[in-house]
């Protein structure tokens, strides 16, 4: 252990790692520093076993690229779930919106981002080839299109929509109502699942 986690400077990493994270800034990474100093022991350990736990159980799904803590993730892994239908998302933390919106009931499939030619991003560096495998099958009818409604989100949804109505799966794209620009993971429960329900044929 080398010196630096001896002293004050301790307390100086933990700050710089803390107000590193998203939605902390200097303040808020001060007062959890400063909680943790005054908890016992237990606490701070139970935080950072979490923490490495995170790291060392969640992998992606190897089906749909969602997290997941077994072989497959639990939605996967889940018999009641329509596997007729499949929710296309950027992002793991839009199936936890859509979710929970309880308005949805199929499966879904993480891209990993969206298409983006000024960040280099092109389908071959999102998990498209492995959606078009998983419609190979049959099983699948219908493929919602849930990326933001922004325009790499909607770049993506129009890529997508071409490349899968050809194969004679129905593409659809959730209702508007969704604010232009936003964010599917801020949109209230209430209006995504709304959009949802009454998705448009595309
Ligand atoms: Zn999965």
């Amino acid at each position: 252990m080398d010196q630096q986690t001896n002293d004050g400077h301790a307390l100086q990493r933990l700050l710089d790692e803390l107000g590193r994270l998203p939605g902390i800034g200097p303040k808020s990474a001060q007062r959890i520093a400063y909680y943790l100093l005054e908890s016992d022991a237990e606490t701070a350990r139970r935080l950072a076993h979490a923490i490495l736990d995170l790291k060392e159980q969640v992998h992606f799904c190897p089906i749909c690229f969602n997290y997941a803590t077994r072989d497959t993730c639990d939605i996967c892994s889940d018999p009641s779930r329509d596997k007729t239908t499949i929710c296309v998302v950027s992002e793991p933390r839009d199936v936890s919106a859509i979710e929970r919106t309880g308005s949805y009931h199929g499966l879904y499939h993480v891209l990993g981002g969206v298409i983006s030619p000024m960040d280099k991003i092109g389908p071959e560096q999102l998990h498209v080839r492995e959606l078009l495998s998983r419609l190979a099958s049959g099983e699948v009818q219908e493929v919602i299109l849930a990326t933001n409604p922004d325009v790499e989100g909607e770049t993506t949804a129009t890529y997508l929509s071409r490349t899968i109505r050809p194969l004679g799966v129905r593409v659809s794209r959730l209702a508007s109502g969704l604010p232009v620009g936003g964010d599917l993971e801020y949109a209230d429960e209430v209006t995504l699942g709304r959009a949802i329900e009454a998705r448009r044929e595309v």
